[in-house]
């Protein structure tokens, strides 16, 4: 995929903004999103159109529902076991600026963030650079699993993701050697 196609996409979208995100859908407790207990919030909205999604009601950025961000964090806050968020999708990253102040509030409570998303590490390395929001949004991000989910790469075995050329990224490592650094073998917290 060309940086350039998926930055004019990006820039296309009308959905951000810091109160309130468009959603798909939530999971209250999860174990099969990311490690440990964690709440799941599905976005609504992907511009990605990967052929086999198992989540195609999730593309119309028209559908799905509005949701304050006050309100996740209360519904985060209702449930002490949890020890992580992860932002799935859709794709999170079209709602940089939601799910940034989202962000700020699950790393305040000291819990795991994993993001989702269809674009590689290294286009968003580019894309990063001319959104502050979502380069605020990936430094606050502890794994991140990258890649469109590609069908004559499925692989029912994989951990956390449905296709080989996806990989789940620890994002602070990644950071301090500016190229992606991957989490090999069992993802734990
Ligand atoms: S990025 Fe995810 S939600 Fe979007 S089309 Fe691909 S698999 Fe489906």
């Amino acid at each position: 995929m060309k940086v350039t196609m998926v930055m004019k996409e990006f820039k296309g979208l009308t959905l951000d903004n810091n109160d309130e995100l468009r959603i798909a859908g939530i999971v209250r407790e999860s174990i099969v999103d990311g490690p440990g207990i964690r709440f799941v919030i599905f976005c609504q909205g992907c511009p990605h159109n990967c052929r086999g999604c198992h989540n195609p009601e999730t593309h119309d950025f028209k559908s799905g529902y509005s949701c304050s961000i006050d309100k996740l964090v209360k519904a985060i806050d209702e449930n002490p076991m949890l020890q992580g968020v992860t932002f799935s999708g859709g794709e999170p990253l079209c709602q940089s600026a939601g799910f940034l102040s989202l962000a700020k509030e699950v790393k305040a409570r000291k819990l795991n963030l994993l993001i989702y998303t269809g674009y590689t590490f290294e286009v968003l390395s580019e894309m990063r650079k001319s959104n502050a929001s979502l380069d605020e949004l990936l430094n606050l991000t502890d794994i991140l699993v990258d890649g469109p989910f590609e069908e004559e790469q499925k692989d029912l075995t994989l951990q956390y993701r449905g296709s080989r050329n996806q990989r789940v990224i620890d994002m602070k490592l990644s950071d301090e050697v500016n190229a992606p650094v991957l989490i090999d073998g069992d993802v734990s917290l």
